[in-house]
């Protein structure tokens, strides 16, 4: 973060100046005390389990020179002498405060990705190619919500010059609050899904949710939405300034064709509106990923990168783990964990490139169960499970784990195993553990099925 004085961080944050010298240099500001550095600012959250305000002595000691506090009767004795204290009523909003304000005196362009599915994934290609071109502020992993895009609004240092925003939601509302704080240039929806059927009851109010990004971007900025979603189609004009469609489907303003895979991960033909076309190859693996790719190559050449410079930074995009990541086992089998997280379109997405990759093996599904897929759970459990069927003829086995991916193993006609527990996944899948196999892993975060790989390979 580019350093400000104590004053300004509380005109920013909207509290009152209790204590400490108003030019007090704030070189960082954090809420988890972990985080803390010299020269920080320490944001008092109160949560339900912690009270941030019982860790302002830490804080102290472990270099805060000021704090946002909510209630001067918590603050103790014993702060060291000139230690800053801003009042607020409430500190989430504060920090949200600081950070919008902090955001609003930097001129480099923010670029916020938001969407059902692929919004990490999205954001990580678009950085790495702005990356190669210039130094790039991008949310680290996930940190998507309302304290996780404050937070990375105030990593952003002078030296970056362009910063790229995952904005994620459970919940109508949120991306209302979190762009409004972002104010991105641009924008990207990847998708929308059925992640969140629960809460939402349709994909038109999905689509609704995240439509509350496009009244933040900047009216002369850009909004690049996947064509291929008929639902992004449904809210475009909710965007004044111009929006570009992507697509791995047929004609758009970007869109890619000839896409090919072999075992080293996607060829394509970038194509634009405008006529021109080069060819890229992606190190990964499915068609969404090309789809995922498209976005950056838009963004980059906005930039004023050349068709080779994009080229060449594509053919070295490298995803964070457990993202259609192949792991070499010990014993010569070779596992993709895309264990990270699951949604019937992304799991249907896996299955569907795992059908295509590795002739030369034997290949195993290892599916576990999806959450938070709300009534029709069930079914579309049972869809995922068709899916997988109309591929059977390119998998030697389907193994299903835990409640729900019953449905899935039932409605498979195919070679297949359904348990209970991943101790029993291990046990059925030792044998398998060969140079002849090939396995997919995918579910929920919440079944922790990546620890079914790291038992397998623990096992003499
Ligand atoms: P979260 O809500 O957990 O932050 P996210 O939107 O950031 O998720 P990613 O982490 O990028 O999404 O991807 C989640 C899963 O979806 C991964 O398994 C990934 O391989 C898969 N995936 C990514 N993009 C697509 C796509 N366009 N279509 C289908 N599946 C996809
Ligand atoms: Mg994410």
């Amino acid at each position: 973060m580019k350093p400000i004085a104590l004053e300004h961080a509380a005109i920013k944050a909207e509290g009152l100046m209790r204590a400490g010298d108003p030019g007090l240099q704030i070189t960082a500001v954090h809420f988890d005390t972990r985080q803390l550095a010299e020269g920080s600012l320490f944001i008092a959250l109160t949560g339900v389990a912690r009270d941030g305000h019982d860790f302002l002595l830490q804080a102290a000691e472990q270099g805060a020179v000021a704090a946002v506090i909510s209630d001067e009767h918590k603050v103790p004795q014993g702060l060291p002498q000139g230690f800053g204290l801003i009042l607020v009523n409430d500190t989430v909003r504060a920090f949200q405060k600081l950070a919008a304000g902090y955001r609003r005196e930097q001129s480099i362009p923010h670029i916020a990705v938001t969407g059902s599915i692929g919004k990490t994934t999205v954001k990580d290609i678009i950085a790495h190619v702005l990356e190669s071109h210039f130094p790039v502020y991008k949310t680290y992993k996930n940190l998507n919500n309302h304290l996780g895009v404050p937070y990375s609004l105030l990593q952003i240092e002078e030296q970056h010059k362009a910063a790229v925003l995952e904005l994620g939601m459970n919940h109508a509302g949120e991306i209302d609050l979190i762009a409004s704080l972002a104010k991105p240039e641009i924008s990207v929806i990847t998708y929308i899904g059925d992640s969140h059927m629960e809460y939402f009851g349709s994909r038109e109010k999905i689509a609704l949710a995240k439509a509350e990004l496009l009244p933040h971007t900047s009216p002369d900025g850009l909004v690049l939405l996947n064509g291929d979603s008929e639902y992004l189609r449904m809210i475009a004009h909710l965007y004044p300034g111009k929006v570009a469609y992507y697509s791995v489907e047929g004609p758009a303003d970007i869109w890619a064709e000839e896409i090919r895979s072999d075992e080293d991960g996607m060829h394509f033909t970038v194509c634009f509106a405008t006529g021109e076309r080069f060819a890229a190859f992606l190190p990964l693996y499915g068609v969404h990923s090309v789809l995922n790719a498209l976005p950056a190559i838009a963004i980059a050449k906005r930039h004023g990168m050349s068709d080779t410079q994009i080229a060449d930074a594509l053919a070295t995009v490298k995803l964070s783990a457990m993202r259609f990541e192949q792991v070499n086992s010990t014993h010569g089998a070779l596992y993709i964990s895309d264990a990270y997280n699951a949604s019937p379109t992304s799991m249907e997405a896996a299955i569907g490139t795992f059908a295509d990759l590795f002739p030369a093996r034997q290949k195993v599904l290892v599916l576990a169960d999806m959450f938070e897929l709300g009534p029709d759970s069930d079914q579309m459990h049972a869809q995922v499970g068709a899916y997988a069927d109309a591929l059977r003829d390119r998998f030697s086995m389907l193994v299903t784990v835990g409640e729900s991916s019953r449905h899935i193993s039932d409605a498979y006609t195919g070679n297949k195993l359904h348990v209970a527990t991943k101790e029993e996944a291990v046990a059925a899948l030792l044998p398998l553990r060969d140079a002849n196999h090939a396995f997919l892993f995918k579910a929920s975060r919440g079944m922790e099925l990546w620890t079914v790989i790291t038992d397998l390979e623990r096992q003499p």
